[in-house]
Order: structure tokens, then sequence, then C-alpha cells
């Protein structure tokens, strides 16, 4: 983990590309945001609060898209799953959960780590259990998805991501206002488009403040994760995940993968066209047309899913050895279509 934060460093460092346009320059900084004291604990059921109408404060809270998922999940272990001494890859105890084992676990905050009596596991490693049924894809995933869905419902696809039409000081957060009226950039600059703040700004110090492209991709990936996941930088971009960041150089524009196949990959994102801060939910490209298209261009990849150090590179959890030997998803014997 310590390496991992380094190559966070290393790369901030490195990053000199831009967010969504070459207008950062002249405009302002952000001030520094009102107190949230005064409003109530509930947020922004406090439809009274200054700024409320338009989700200013939200993200200052930090609440989440979609309500906690219920304590105490019933999991399907289909192969022997590694338990971890705390909610990190770096921690393996040794010991394992036996292949084919149900058991209970508690989710947190997280989709990706899950704790139970013997420690924590991974949930790239689970399959939820419905009554009788397993489910086809795996815990973390299948939280991801219900998390995608609420926030599809949040942020409507062909909405506009921005504060349109009011009148809002410059610099207030407004990470889930949405409006029906483009932004029209070329006319208005970034006036409207709504900031995001997150620990990625850190990633990103040639910007002043998150906006357009880049702060909705980050608000999704600190929605779909948590604002507390630890960033990695991808290095195979071949693997790429649900929910990962995909941040491009010449385009200086960002990317979330939406969903993945054998055949290609979903994107959601706003700003495409660097005009309107429209909201997409649904442009896929099969892998020939990524490659021609984006592939290319890509600056780096930020994911929330725990990597490990091999001795070489950085590899997804599942595919690192994590006791110098072999991986343990090497090890399973198992077939994705026996499941469920
Ligand atoms: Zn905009």
């Amino acid at each position: 983990m310590r390496r991992a934060k380094l190559l966070c460093l290393i790369w901030a460092f490195l990053l000199l590309g831009g967010c969504g346009n070459d207008h950062n320059d002249h405009l302002p900084s952000a001030p520094p945001l009102a107190e949230s004291s005064t409003l109530a604990a509930s947020g922004l059921e406090d439809a009274g609060a200054p700024g409320a109408q338009w989700g200013v404060f939200q993200s200052m809270r930090q609440p989440k898209a979609v309500e906690e998922e219920p304590q105490g999940l019933s999991v399907y272990v289909p192969w022997g799953a590694p338990v971890f001494a705390g909610p990190n890859g770096d921690q393996p105890t040794g010991s394992f959960i036996p292949a084919e084992e149900t058991l209970t676990v508690e989710a947190a905050d997280s989709v990706v780590w899950f704790s139970f009596e013997g420690g924590y596991l991974y949930g790239e490693d689970l399959y939820p259990v419905y009554g009788e049924e397993i489910g086809q894809a795996t815990l973390t995933h299948s939280l991801l998805e219900q998390r995608m869905k609420a926030l599809e419902q949040q942020l409507p696809q062909g909405q506009y991501w921005n504060h349109a039409d009011q009148d809002l000081p410059w610099g207030l957060e407004t990470p889930f206002s949405i409006t029906d009226t483009p932004c029209e950039h070329s006319l208005y600059d970034q006036l409207y488009c709504n900031l995001y703040e997150s620990p990625a700004q850190g990633l990103f110090p040639e910007y002043d403040y998150l906006c357009q492209c880049l702060g909705f991709a980050c608000l999704l990936s600190d929605q779909l994760f948590g604002q507390e996941a630890p960033y990695f930088f991808l290095e195979d971009y071949d693997g790429l995940r649900v929910g990962d960041h995909v941040r491009l150089w010449e385009y200086e524009h960002s990317l979330v993968v939406r969903a993945v196949d054998e055949d290609g990959v979903t994107f959601a994102e706003v700003n495409p066209d660097y005009e309107d801060c429209q909201i997409s939910w649904d442009r896929y490209f099969t892998w020939d047309e990524w490659d021609v298209s984006y592939a290319w261009d890509i600056q780096c990849v930020i994911t929330r899913y725990p990597l490990a150090w091999d001795g070489e590179a950085w590899q997804p959890l599942e595919e690192a050895a994590l006791d110098g030997g072999e991986t343990y998803s090497d090890e399973a014997d198992w077939e994705e279509d026996s499941n469920g």
C-alpha cells in the first residue's frame, strides 16, 4: 500500500494535462465553502438550508447515493477465499475460507471489503445468496450495479450536469444539481458547471477544482466506492472494471466504466462534446473501436479495486501471488458457468 501511495504521488506530480478545457487560468479559484454546521445532519432533507435546492453542501457530508446495504449478508465462496487482517490487500492472514462454503459477512461502507468474525474478505471473492439462489455476479459487482442504477436515476441520461439559470455564487459545490439547460461553455465558460470536492483533487494538482467531465467522474467513483477508498493506478488497461475512471490525455476527457464484457465497454460521462456537460450513461465501444478511438490516449486509469505488488507490477488482488506462490484465483478449481 505504501508503494501504491508513492506511485500515486509520483503520478500526481507528473500529470500535467488538463480537465474539461483550457479556461481554468483566468477563472477565480473556488472560495472557501460556507460552514455547514447549521445544517441538520439529515443533509439535503433540510430543504430550507441555503443552497439545498441545488445540492450545495451535499458532498461536504458525503451522503451515500444509496441506502446502506443491510447488515449481515449471506454469501457463497466458490473458491478458497483468502482472509485478510484488515480491509486491505496488504494483510493476508494466510488462512482461507474453504471453497463452496456459505457464510455471513457484515457490510460496512465499503463495496470492496466485508468483515466476519475471522477478519476481512474481498467482495470479488464472494457471491451473494438470495434465499436458495446464488447470484451470478460477485458481491462487489452486485452492489456496484445497485449504486450505478441509483446514480442513473439521480443524474439521468440526457440531463445537464450543471446549475444553469440559478443565481448561485461561483465556486459553491453543486454535485447533484441537474437541469434541462445546456452549459454553453463557448458562451458562458464554466459559469454554470457543477463543482465537486474530493480527495481525488490531489491526483490532479494542475486544476484548482474538479468540474465537467473530471468532476463527474470523480463524483461517480466516490459514490460507488466511498470517498475513503484508496486510489490505485491500473497498469494493465485491458483489465478495466466497472467504476474505473479512465483519464484521457490529448482528449482531456474523463470516462467511468459503466459496464464491460468480452465484446466491449460502456462508459458514463458528461461533456463528451466539451460544450454542454450533458449526462450520458450509454456510450459503447467494441474493443476494436476503443483501441482506435481512445485507448491510445489513456493518461491513467484510476481504480478503487485493490491492487497488490507482486514484485514486478501492480496486479489486481485476485491475480497477485499473495504469499510468493500461485495466485489464489489460479488455484481455484471453479468455472464461471457452474455458479448458480
Ligand atoms: Zn458545463
